[in-house]
């Protein structure tokens, strides 16, 4: 099979992504990026509806609808919410999905009300003055041991309950989006938006290249999936297999690479479904995408949602690699290109 030339296609993935990323969507505040998405996917041609759970499901052509491919990726992501003003006006968070205190002190965070609009803060440790606290190196952070530092005049709980901050208000944390020259993507969430700008990559190569699938292929952009449920229904009828599209693990232990896509065999849930796992890594043998087999020490996918959920479904993991997951994460265009590559030859 030929190698066929993806770069524009990569290009489009990455600059999606870099639009989505942008668009804050803690778990539980996505609306703003699943209309986004949406659009995008109706810009290209192809219905797109919104469920009621506030995902996005599209349907992208193909003939066989007695045997579907349900492809799977979140715009969903870590984040806090308030869980108590204190008495110093400054806030007390909890977290979204495993948002984690120790990679995200002195990020710039965004409160967002819900009646009075949004506000801008630091997320810090307490005491945060290197030259007054003598603790600072050795206090272990924590959602008790950081606060949320408000760029507004609050000294006291009153102050800050005057702005209309309250209780259960969403906190969105800075992304900061990069791409190096060498290709490279560093931001925040590229779990799992990486992913979703490569499902839009996929559909416009289908448009373009004017493919009808062999089977009914469907995405469902979820919600909720940091916090276990968001493939948790919407599978269109016909579908006997689900493939999440989510980050790739990347650490000490595992083979792949910020470069490559990775396929899962087995992660917290269990192994996936062997002949899935296999016509996986055919399709990337055949097509040229590089590609690594891995197992993921500490991860849950939505495809297992879906599953458990009830759904009678062969089950499949892949996505590009992403280091630092759930921290100041790292992937590569390559990474994208190699999985855009890997869903051609597999699904279309
Ligand atoms: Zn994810």
């Amino acid at each position: 099979m030929e190698k066929i030339d993806l770069k524009q296609y990569t290009d489009f993935c990455v600059e999606e992504t870099k639009t989505l990323l942008n668009i804050e969507s803690p778990t539980g505040y996505t609306e703003n990026a699943a209309s986004w998405v949406r659009e995008e996917f109706e810009k290209l041609g192809f219905e797109a509806k919104l469920t009621n759970k506030g995902g996005v499901l599209v349907s992208l052509g193909g003939s066989d609808r007695e045997n579907g491919l349900l492809l799977e990726a979140h715009t969903d992501t870590l984040g806090g919410m308030v869980a108590e003003i204190k008495g110093n006006g400054r806030l007390r968070l909890t977290n979204l999905g495993g948002m984690n205190p120790n990679n995200a002190e002195t990020e710039i965070v965004r409160v967002v009300t819900k009646f009075n609009g949004i506000y801008e803060g630091t997320f810090q440790l307490c005491n945060a003055s290197i030259h007054v606290n003598g603790d600072y190196n050795s206090t272990k952070r924590s959602w008790d041991t950081c606060e949320v530092v408000l760029d507004e005049d609050v000294r006291k709980k009153e102050d800050t309950e005057k702005l209309g901050i309250a209780v259960g208000d969403i906190v969105c944390f800075e992304p900061n989006v990069r791409v190096t020259d060498s290709g490279y993507i560093k931001s925040r969430f590229l779990d799992d938006k990486l992913s979703v700008g490569i499902l839009l990559g996929l559909a416009k190569y289908i448009r373009d290249e004017h493919i009808l699938p062999k089977r009914a292929l469907y995405a469902h952009i979820t919600v909720f999936e940091e916090v276990g449920h968001g493939g948790a229904g919407n599978v269109p009828s016909g579908c006997t297999e689900a493939v999440s599209v989510d980050m790739g693990c990347v650490g000490e232990g595992l083979q792949c690479t910020e470069k490559q896509v990775s396929i899962c065999a087995k992660d917290s849930g269990g192994p996936y479904s062997y002949p899935v796992v296999r016509g996986l890594i055919e399709a990337a043998r055949r097509s040229g995408a590089d590609y690594a087999v891995d197992i993921y020490p500490h991860y849950g996918s939505d495809v297992e949602a879906t599953l458990s959920a009830g759904s009678d479904l062969r089950h499949g993991l892949i996505g590009a690699g992403v280091y630092a997951s759930h921290g100041y994460e790292r992937s590569h265009r390559d990474g994208a290109e190699n999985t855009l590559r890997l869903l051609i030859a597999y699904a279309l």
